[in-house]
């Protein structure tokens, strides 16, 4: 297993941010994940696992304890059930089932980072979620001390949140089983409006599942969602805010204060989002408190293609970015009494 003492986290992360590590190890197989874990469990060493770093924003001083990489490999497709190591490159995965012919994932192409993350915030874009598809995930669970298996069901999955969210020092993640579908090279039904208008189809329909891939690659590689690292819009965490869901009387409330402040005729995203929910748009209500596209004038800016994501042009430091995040979520309740939710997960600082 690899060993650095003293190491820069910041380039192990997208957003290039974040101090150094007490010591940094890479483990490459099970075992020295889970031993690396023990290790430091047994001597009360903090713990920070990291996949792809797409998703972490890392304080300046850095993280004191042991950071753990996963870099595990392993991709077995059987029929439709496949199974990811932790440490597999998602996106890559993702055009390996689509060149196979199967369907279930095809629309989370693009997205960086690890398999071995997607379960933790049930990631999701262009109208898939993991969830749908994860037959069962393989952890170590810290507090039993052992490897455990657990079902769909047991992840307790929703909206950008899962078990593994809601107890983030219990479960490393080993591996990922996903149940994938044969439809004859087909894609799942399309369910993103976006989607289906740039596919010519109507929501619902099916298309090759190399084409819904492309499309949504396309769709992405547009609002800087698909990494380059000559491209400062891409140094981010993707979508730096959750879109809030609201209850019948928050939606009421907000409405109120949007035609109040925008006019009577303005009608914001609105989503139905489970029993008396409605999901509005983060983008959105970010974009109508004035924080429009290139927003900031420091290295900490709003990305120039799309207002949710915001990113390092190169110099930055966490707490410039902070400082952003905090004006933006400061704007976005002044303006309609809603507080953003951060989705990356932050490490020694908070929002
Ligand atoms: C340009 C861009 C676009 C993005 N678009 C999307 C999108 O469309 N939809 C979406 O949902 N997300 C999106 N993201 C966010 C991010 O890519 C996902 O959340 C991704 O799953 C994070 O994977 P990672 O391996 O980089 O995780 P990391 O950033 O390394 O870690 C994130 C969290 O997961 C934990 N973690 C990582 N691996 C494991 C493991 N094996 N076991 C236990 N815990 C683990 C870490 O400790 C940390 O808490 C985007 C990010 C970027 C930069």
């Amino acid at each position: 297993m690899q060993e650095l003492h003293d190491a820069p986290l910041a380039p192990l992360t997208t957003f290039r941010l974040g101090g150094p590590a007490t010591r940094l190890l890479t483990a490459t197989t099970d075992d020295e994940v889970i031993a690396a874990v023990r290790e430091a469990d047994a001597s009360g060493t903090p713990l920070l696992v990291i996949g792809g770093g797409s998703n972490l924003v890392i304080g300046d001083k850095g993280f004191e304890g042991t950071a753990l990489r996963i870099a595990t490999r392993g991709f077995t497709l059987d029929g439709t059930d496949l199974t990811l190591a932790a440490g597999e490159n998602w996106s890559d995965a993702v055009a390996r089932t689509v060149a196979a012919g199967l369907a279930g994932i095809e629309c989370l192409a693009g997205i960086p980072g690890s398999a071995g993350a997607t379960p933790i915030q049930n990631v999701g874009a262009y109208g898939q979620e993991v969830s749908s598809t994860i037959a069962e995930v393989v952890a170590y669970d810290r507090t039993a001390g052992e490897t455990v298996t657990l079902s769909n069901a047991e992840c307790a999955f929703s909206y950008r949140h899962s078990r593994f969210k809601e107890h983030p020092d219990r479960f490393v993640v080993l591996r990922v089983r996903f149940a994938l579908e044969d439809a004859g090279g087909l894609s799942a039904p399309i369910k993103y409006a976006e989607t289906a208008r740039t596919l010519g189809v109507e929501a619902g329909e099916r298309v090759p599942a190399a084409d819904a891939r492309e499309t949504v690659l396309k769709l992405r590689a547009g609002k800087g969602m698909v990494l380059d690292p000559e491209d400062h819009d891409t140094w981010s965490a993707g979508s730096f805010f959750t879109n809030p869901v609201l209850t019948e009387a928050q939606h009421a409330d907000f409405l109120a204060r949007v035609h109040e402040r925008l006019g009577a005729d303005v009608t914001p995203p609105a989503f139905p989002a489970g029993e008396g929910r409605v999901k509005t748009s983060a983008a959105w209500l970010i974009d109508r408190a004035g924080f429009t596209k290139g927003y900031g004038d420091g290295p900490a800016r709003i990305s120039t293609k799309h207002t949710l994501a915001l990113t390092n042009r190169g110099g930055a430091t966490t707490e410039d970015l902070l400082a952003l995040a905090r004006e933006v979520r400061e704007g976005v309740r002044a303006a309609f009494g809603i507080t953003l939710v951060n989705e990356p997960v932050t490490v020694g600082v908070t929002l």
